[in-house]
């Protein structure tokens, strides 16, 4: 622990949050969980970037409407907080949700479609290019895609299903910045390159 280091806050009421710990902790980060409104500062009283986890957007939002800590964390973003959001935390941020008529934070301006590989073949792994990062490995679960996004919203990625005969086997975007958003359909924490965390991390340094 120490105050010169990055203070990452990793939110974990739910999902698939401890993989990105270990990664930003082996990228030299200080990592601190937020599970409740106490927490959102971190233990040095200073949060300089956020992690949203993969898991299940809808439960993600009810807790944190629940724990009080909807509002707190959207104004963060909003006003610049670096984030990376993988899967659920992709959902969490865009302005629309396709085929839904209520978003989360609605921050990042874009339409998502969850589980938008369809449910049964929705898990695939593959390997594709980020921009500013490189060629690295995705893989996805039940996850979404983004159907469009705003014209000051950068694209970072476009993948097609690895999966033969599904109805997304065309390219979809995958990985897209604004400001200081960084929102993936993959999991980048589920594999051992830690390339988009270095990135991330750039973001947080900047
Ligand atoms: N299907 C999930 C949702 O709609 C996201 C899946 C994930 O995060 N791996 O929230």
């Amino acid at each position: 622990m120490g105050i010169n280091k990055p203070q990452i806050g990793v939110l974990a009421v739910q999902g698939a949050f401890i993989e990105h710990e270990r990664i930003l902790q082996s990228l030299g980060a200080d990592v601190f969980e937020i599970r409740q409104l106490r927490d959102l500062d971190g233990p040095h009283g200073r949060i300089d970037g956020l992690v949203l986890p993969g898991g299940e957007s809808t439960v993600q939002g009810k807790l944190l409407h629940d724990l009080g800590l909807f509002e707190p964390l959207r104004e963060k973003i909003a006003n610049g907080l670096p984030v990376l959001a993988t899967c659920a935390g992709a959902i969490l941020l865009a302005e629309k949700i396709a085929g839904e008529n209520k978003a989360h934070f609605a921050t990042l301006p874009a339409i998502i479609r969850r589980n938008a590989y369809g449910r049964q073949l929705g898990s695939f792994f593959t390997e594709n290019e980020v921009a500013h990062v490189g060629k690295v490995p995705q893989t996805f679960i039940r996850a979404p895609f983004f159907e469009s996004v705003g014209s000051d919203v950068e694209v970072l990625s476009r993948t097609a299903s690895s999966n033969p005969g599904e109805s997304a086997a065309s390219e979809h975007i995958v990985a897209v910045k604004y400001k200081n958003q960084i929102a993936l359909s993959f999991h980048p924490e589920l594999n051992s390159d830690t390339s988009i965390h270095q990135y991330f991390l750039k973001l947080v340094a900047a």
